[in-house]
């Protein structure tokens, strides 16, 4: 947190006790005060971080107005915020944050005759476009955070979609705005001959405001850019228009459009009522390939002449770094002609298909004529755009996944210049980055100018100063060029200093004005579009020049994210050649830049907790940013081992979907183990939690007395007990053990010629030993020597079952968790020099053979057998697609097989796989089931304290897929917990696809 100075921390202190104490008698929301709630709402995707008062996430509308009038007799500032996915510290303040997005996020009239959709605040836009789709209709302010932004927010910045050509910008789609003032005046703004007539405050207050306008209307004229993208200050030129898009159909004015872009600083606002426009019956997408940059951004203009709905660049930073995300790679590959240095994803949208394919020929056409013949890659499929538009929403994401000290900063990234000099601009540009010893990533909304550049910089050392000097140059140039300097994210911190310069200070004055008769106590988010700090004010920083990592010894090797780097060629050095004093692990957090990409709710499994409880805490972005602030020091003496950090990890199921989803890559599940080992070196381990851990140790006893160890379920009251000694759920059964395990019945022999080697895990061993057998019998009737592997001979514990020691670190007993992996490493090492590959049945197991085993320390032999692991169905997939599967298969009695991916297979891109091992069994149709993470989790949702988050989990999809499945159909999930939450939760026995082909054997 920031330092504050010890006298205005008593004050601060004194109005954050009065307030949250207020707040706790009067309002029903949920008041988060603690030192890592306040953190958690420190930051949003800016650079600058700030210790609000606290925060309120309201339940009611009325709580907000309980809170604005106890802020107003503490003078205490509010800032609304949805998802805090602002780039320029809009959302950032010493205030009481009111957070919108958990409850008040409805749909509150749609009116398809007068296409208008009436929203709270809260509401996303993907999930309100998605209950409109059905209607036929849609918001098309279609911005990159459209999975998490709100409309509230959306409206509050006056955001703009990658269509904006087509639909102009939120300005240009708000029809009426209820807001509510820093006074308790509430009322709706809207068009203003509805408004005039009001004799309350608001009547007078449209009055003022048109004698600012008249007063100032030359000075409009003058100062306000002629461009679509400008959203910096207020839109005081409704009153006498200079948006190339008219913002209303007859010019006259809408009220509402003055507070759209206000950034919460006019009122805050209760519900908004949006225009609709027809979904577009076709699209299609033409991805043209450019040798240069420069030679994309000429072509920009010429391109717009055919009138595209969008024209985006996606630059040679992205190509590269998306080619090295397994998500995105795919994707940008289908997009590619050789090696580009920049893509425009040109799109054609209306209602005949066969016109927009003829877009795509003049467009391959008009490129010839530019001497490009040849660069235009067709997507005329719905799924292959949107893939590919995915890819170009996560843009910015992706090139923040930069690993080192310096990371692409947001300042001058919002820069919109007319067409016609985007090419000099970003030439420019880049002459002056280099001046200043670094480089730029780039994407752009091409076809209105705005050109989303970052220059890469180290806030922690020279960053301000270079902020500074490369801000005053480029603004001089889009100064020349007649461009808006604010051209779509909006002021906030970074950019409100910049207002005068943009509007002249005349018409600064008049923003000043604006903001007195709304706000004249100044409370709602002040120090925004007026009376802003400077954009360098180092205090103001997340990363400042005193941030510090305290030194950190980590259990697990970080050494990939300890880099130098090298920001003028975009390069850096190997890994550990850099300088954290947390051995990586500090760099490793830090790549979270809050751009809450895992607030989303659409396909995907990121992120489960956050998806159950909408709480910022049980975010990924939630829990990267309170383990930031512990590592250095901002949390107090030795917060990183705190109760505060346990509880934001709690609910991490460690489902890896992050590790997959995240753009910037954030491992949360590999950051919890971590954590956990540094927790119970401190405070030790549970018993219920050495008990789960240990379980490859005693499994072997419970398998000869299996009615000893199953007595917990059968004898009356000891659930109950379980339960209240130990922490199990009464609610569950446990896995049973049994006597037949599939090592003691499965061949010893060692095969010296083996073709591959079966991993039996210890839960396929010791609970489901016929999936092991059935991967055993699959395995051989395609005719491979199958050797079952066992611990070497020279294993101190040689009679103890190989153990990939997965239970140890969900524990955080990382070095007996390292144990285990050594065992199986030396046991495996002899096949795997062979070159024999290693096939195993659970996804948690064998894939941290591919993850975990690697930054353990195990050294070279481990790297080998990573390359070599394969879930049971990769290998049979990959052995078809070589041509070397002889696997006689014939139809089952069952047509259909609902497949549910564990998280982890998901994670490592392994669920198409088994789609298509089963799509090898004649006549059966196979349905992946669009699910995020089952709940069970391992040991996680058999835990008492966990057992009701984890049904939660898995009634967000996939229990209610499950129910909806014939009786005849099969239901098949790998993983063992998937399959026991499916029993629980549905009552219905899914099953391992060894089993599925063991019974369809011919
Ligand atoms: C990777 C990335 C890509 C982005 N791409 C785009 C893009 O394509 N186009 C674009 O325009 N922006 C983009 N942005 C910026 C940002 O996502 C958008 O501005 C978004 O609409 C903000 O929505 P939010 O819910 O996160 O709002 P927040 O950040 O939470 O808030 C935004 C502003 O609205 C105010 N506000 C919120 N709720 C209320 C309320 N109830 N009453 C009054 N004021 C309120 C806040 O005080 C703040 O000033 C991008 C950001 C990131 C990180
Ligand atoms: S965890 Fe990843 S997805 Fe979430 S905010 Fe951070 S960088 Fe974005
Ligand atoms: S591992 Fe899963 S639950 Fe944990 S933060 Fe990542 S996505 Fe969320």
């Amino acid at each position: 947190m920031d330092t504050l100075a010890p006298r205005i921390i008593v004050h601060a202190g004194q109005q954050r006790n009065a307030l949250s104490q207020r707040l706790a008698r009067e309002v029903q929301g949920e008041i988060l005060f603690s030192s890592g709630d306040r953190g958690r709402y420190a930051t949003d995707a800016s650079i600058y971080q700030v210790d609000p008062i606290g925060v309120l996430v309201p339940k009611t509308f009325d709580d907000i107005r309980i809170a604005v009038d106890i802020c107003r007799e503490l003078k205490a500032p509010i800032i609304a915020r949805g998802a805090g996915t602002s780039q320029c510290g809009q959302t950032v303040g010493h205030a009481l944050i009111l957070d919108n997005s958990k409850y008040l996020n409805q749909i509150v009239d749609l009116n398809l005759d007068a296409m208008t959709v009436t929203v709270e605040p809260g509401i996303v836009l993907d999930q309100l476009n998605a209950a409109l789709r059905p209607h036929g209709v849609w918001f098309p302010v279609d911005v990159s955070t459209a999975a998490q932004c709100t409309l509230g927010g959306m409206a509050g910045n006056n955001s703009c979609g990658s269509r904006s050509i087509a639909y102009g910008n939120m300005v240009h789609n708000v029809q009426a705005i209820d807001a509510l003032l820093s006074d308790g005046t509430e009322g709706c703004f809207q068009a203003m001959a509805q408004m005039l007539d009001d004799t309350s405050r608001l009547g007078a207050l449209v009055q003022s405001l048109r004698d600012i306008a008249t007063r100032e209307h030359e000075e409009i004229a003058r100062q306000v850019p002629n461009v679509l993208r400008r959203v910096g200050g207020y839109n005081l030129d409704i009153f006498n228009p200079q948006s190339v898009r008219p913002y209303t159909p007859d010019n006259s004015v809408n009220l509402a459009h003055l507070l759209v872009g206000s950034e919460g600083t006019l009122g805050i606002t209760r519900q908004i009522t949006l225009k609709l426009s027809p979904l577009p019956a076709n699209k299609v997408l033409g991805v043209v390939n450019f040798p240069s940059l420069r030679a994309a951004m000429e072509s920009a203009k010429h391109i717009v002449t055919l009138e595209p709905t969008a024209v985006e660049l996606v630059d040679h930073t992205m190509i590269t770094l998306g080619l090295g995300n397994p998500a995105f790679a795919p994707v940008i590959r289908q997009a590619l002609i050789g090696e580009p240095s920049a893509l425009l994803l040109v799109e054609f949208a209306g209602p005949s298909r066969d016109a927009q394919l003829h877009k795509l020929d003049q467009l391959a056409d008009l490129m010839g004529d530019l001497g490009h013949p040849g660069c235009v890659v067709r997507l005329p499929e719905a799924h292959q755009q949107q893939a590919l538009w995915g890819v170009r929403k996560a843009g910015l994401n992706i090139m923040m996944s930069m690993r080192g000290d310096g990371k692409p900063v947001s300042f001058i990234e919002d820069c919109a210049v007319p067409l016609e000099h985007l090419a000099d601009y970003t030439s420019r540009l880049t002459e002056i980055f280099h001046k200043h010893g670094t480089s730029g990533t780039w994407y752009a909304h091409a076809s209105v100018g705005t050109l989303h550049v970052r220059p890469i910089l180290d806030m922690r050392v020279d960053g301000a100063e270079k902020m500074r000097a490369i801000a005053e140059e480029a603004s001089a140039i889009v100064r020349e060029y007649k461009g808006a300097y604010s051209g779509e994210h909006g002021d906030g911190l970074v950019r409100s200093e910049w207002i005068s310069w943009q509007f002249g200070p005349r018409l600064a004055r008049a923003f000043e004005d604006i903001k007195a008769l709304f706000d004249p106590a100044g409370l709602m988010n002040p120090g925004k579009i007026v009376h802003p700090p400077k954009m360098d004010d180092v205090s103001l920083f997340r990363f400042k020049p005193s941030y510090q990592v305290l030194p950190f010894q980590p259990g697990l090797d970080w050494g990939a994210w300890n880099v130098t780097q090298n920001p003028r060629e975009q390069t850096s050095g190997p890994a550990g050649s850099g300088n954290d004093p947390a051995k990586g692990f500090g760099k490793a957090i830090e790549m979270c830049n809050n751009n809450g990409h895992c607030r989303k709710f659409d396909a995907g499994a990121m992120c489960p907790s956050y998806r159950v409880t909408r709480d910022e805490q049980h975010l990924t972005r939630g829990r990267a940013n309170t383990l930031r602030l512990a590592l250095s020091g901002q949390m107090g003496p030795n917060a990183f081992v705190s109760e505060e950090v346990r509880r934001s990890l709690d609910l991490c199921v460690g489902c890896k979907a992050c590790k997959r989803e995240c753009p910037t890559g954030v491992d949360m599940a590999r950051m919890k183990t971590e954590f956990l080992y540094q927790w119970q070196k401190q405070h030790g381990t549970t018993l219920k939690d050495r008990l789960i851990a240990t379980m490859p140790k005693w499994a072997g006893w419970a398998a000869r007395m299996p009615w000893l160890f199953n007595a917990r379920d059968t004898v009356p009251g000891a659930a109950w007990l379980s339960e209240k000694l130990l922490g199990f759920s009464a609610r569950r059964t446990l896995p049973r053990w049994r006597r037949d395990t599939f090592l003691s019945s499965a061949p010893a022999d060692h095969h010296d010629d083996a073709d591959v080697v079966l991993f039996a895990d210890t839960f396929n061993n010791y609970l489901e030993s016929e999936n092991a057998h059935a991967a055993l019998t699959v395995l051989s009737a395609a005719g491979y020597k199958v050797h079952v592997a066992r611990p070497a001979s020279h294993d101190a514990e040689r009679n103890r079952p190989l153990c990939c020691g997965r239970t140890y670190l969900s524990a955080g007993l990382l070095d007996e968790a390292k144990k285990e992996a050594s065992r199986v490493v030396s046991a495996l090492q002899p096949f795997v020099a062979r070159g024999v590959p290693v096939v195993g049945l659970e996804p948690s197991c064998l894939l941290s053979l591919r993850d975990e085993f690697l930054v353990m320390g195990l050294g070279e032999d481990a790297q080998a057998l990573a390359k070599q692991s394969f879930l049971f169905e990769e290998f049979l997939a990959k052995e078809h697609q070589a041509g070397r599967l002889n696997l006689p298969l014939k139809a089952l009695p069952q047509t259909r097989a609902l497949l549910h991916g564990h998280c982890h297979q998901k994670a490592f891109d392994a669920v198409r796989p088994v789609q298509q091992v089963l799509g090898l069994v004649p006549g059966l149709q196979v349905q992946l089931i669009e699910s995020s993470c089952c709940g069970m989790a391992g040991a996680f949702g058999y835990e008492a304290s966990h057992f009701d988050i984890s049904m939660k989990m898995a009634e967000l999809s996939l229990l209610p897929a499950v129910r909806s499945a014939g009786p005849d159909d099969l239901i098949v999930a790998d993983g063992t917990s998937c399959r026991h939450q499916i029993v629980d939760g549905a009552q219905r026995q899914a099953e391992h696809v060894a089993r599925v082909l063991e019974r369809a054997l011919a």
